[in-house]
């Protein structure tokens, strides 16, 4: 991938938010940290909440239906996320309830009732201010499925990345291949479609495209492609946000 030049550094603002949603595993985390490198900014993955209330569910026995209950945990849900210690596939670590969470969080187990917790508007509620604190904190790309229709509606950049069920499966079984959770082809696609549905549908934030949004389908686009079209758009948007400056302060 190509560095970026000197003039295009100097079109890098210290503070904007990049909206990078999409469904499951169409390849979001692996593109936002290339887009990341290039443009000195920090990734967060916003799922990351979703599954650790969702693990903490599990562990607490609380139900899907009790919405005040898992909305009380989400309001107290303390992640800590940073850079990998371990060489197993991993992007990053996972810290949650005092241990290294980072597989746990992909489980079947997590993944099976993880869209249905993510559906209740209570805990949606309680983990937009959150968000939207990180979002506006510098240079960040976010990560998520609302991101650009619902927790930063003003993002300057939003980009939806989408992918055939077929080409996500195939990418997610490869992870999991690589980790202690080897899981199997069919499985992982009748679980990623279901899971795309009842995200899809849901009333509170579903998934869809921004309308302002930049739609990318990644089927035949390495990860670098995509990232090399993000960044244009960015620095274009960047370019011309500058030119408007100009031209009213000339
Ligand atoms: O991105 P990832 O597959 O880890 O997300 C896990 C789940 O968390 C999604 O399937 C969705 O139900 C939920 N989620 C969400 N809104 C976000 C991020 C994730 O509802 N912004």
């Amino acid at each position: 991938m190509s560095p970026l030049r000197e003039s295009d550094e100097s079109n890098i603002p210290k503070r904007f938010t990049i909206a990078l949603d999409g469904p499951a595993a169409s390849g979001k985390s692996t593109v936002a940290a290339l887009v990341a490198k290039r443009l000195g900014a920090v990734v967060f993955d916003t799922g990351i909440l979703y599954r650790a209330l969702t693990l903490a569910a599990l562990e607490d026995q609380i139900g899907v239906e009790d919405e005040p209950a898992l909305s009380a945990l989400a309001a107290g849900l303390e992640v800590i996320v940073q850079p990998p210690r371990v060489n197993d596939g991993r992007k990053l670590d996972v810290l949650f309830r005092n241990r290294d969470v980072t597989w746990e969080l992909r489980s079947p187990e997590v993944d099976r009732i993880l869209s249905q917790i993510s559906a209740l508007p209570e805990v949606r509620r309680a983990l937009l201010l959150p968000q939207r604190r990180i979002g506006s904190s510098g240079r960040v790309i976010m990560v998520g499925r609302d991101i650009g229709t619902v927790v930063m509606p003003d993002a300057d950049l939003k980009i939806y990345l989408e992918a055939s069920p077929e080409e996500r499966a195939r990418r997610r079984y490869l992870e999991t291949l690589e980790s202690d959770n080897a899981q199997v082809y069919d499985q992982v696609l009748e679980a990623l479609m279901q899971r795309d549905r009842l995200d899809s549908e849901r009333a509170a934030s579903p998934l869809k495209p921004a309308a302002d949004a930049i739609v990318i389908n990644s089927d035949d686009i390495p990860a670098e492609g995509v990232a090399n079209k993000i960044v244009d758009a960015f620095l274009q948007r960047e370019t011309f946000a500058q030119r408007r400056v100009d031209s009213r302060s000339g």
